[in-house]
């Protein structure tokens, strides 16, 4: 495992964080036991830990589940659902700053190659397919207020300029920004 991953990782099982859950396992070579990264139990130093990406995995290499956090028991999701759900999280918490797959795949301590496609075949549409969504969604909440500027609006959904965000929201909901708020004010009033 890379070093910067491994640092990755490991800050968030000193902040006790469940950032890695469901993704990675640490496994604590002095006592022999395994933990989801967020357990509350242990804290590691980093030179006894290792992370593993399956709960199997920690158990053949001799490690056994900790009481507390039971990192054996996946819950309702599997970690290809855990995956992809901290994905939409990452993706609707950080909309206004600039979301690639690569940007995703760099917070979620995995290749682009492997979210994409873990991703897809959860959700049966890719990453960026669900950003577009939600960032208009996003944008037609925002112009059917009275407040938010256009410029405003386009920055909060992640669009450097007003004007890359008009040709974008034209293109996908068929009118502009502020056709579409006149068009939603007319509406209100009726
Ligand atoms: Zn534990």
């Amino acid at each position: 495992m890379e070093q910067k991953l491994f640092d990755l990782i490991y800050a968030s099982v000193l902040a006790k964080e469940h950032t890695y859950d469901g993704i990675y396992y640490t496994c604590v070579r002095t006592t022999r036991i395994f933990c989801r990264p967020s357990c509350r139990a242990r804290t590691p130093y980093p030179q006894n830990v290792r992370f593993v990406n399956s709960p199997e995995e920690a158990m053949k290499l001799g490690f056994r589940p900790c009481k507390r956090c039971k990192p054996e028991e996946a819950g309702e999701l599997g970690p290809d659902e855990i995956m992809a759900a901290k994905a939409d999280h990452l993706i609707e918490q950080g909309l206004s700053r600039p979301v690639t797959l690569n940007i995703l795949a760099g917070q979620l301590a995995v290749s682009p190659f492997h979210l994409q496609k873990v991703y897809k075949r959860v959700k049966g549409y890719s990453p960026a397919e669900y950003l577009q969504s939600v960032r208009m969604k996003e944008a037609k909440k925002l112009l059917a207020q009275d407040g938010p500027t256009v410029a405003m609006i386009s920055r909060a959904v992640g669009f450097r300029s007003p004007s890359h965000f008009t040709v974008w929201f034209k293109r996908e909901a068929g009118c502009s920004p502020r056709d579409y708020r006149e068009l939603y004010m007319e509406g209100d009033r009726v």
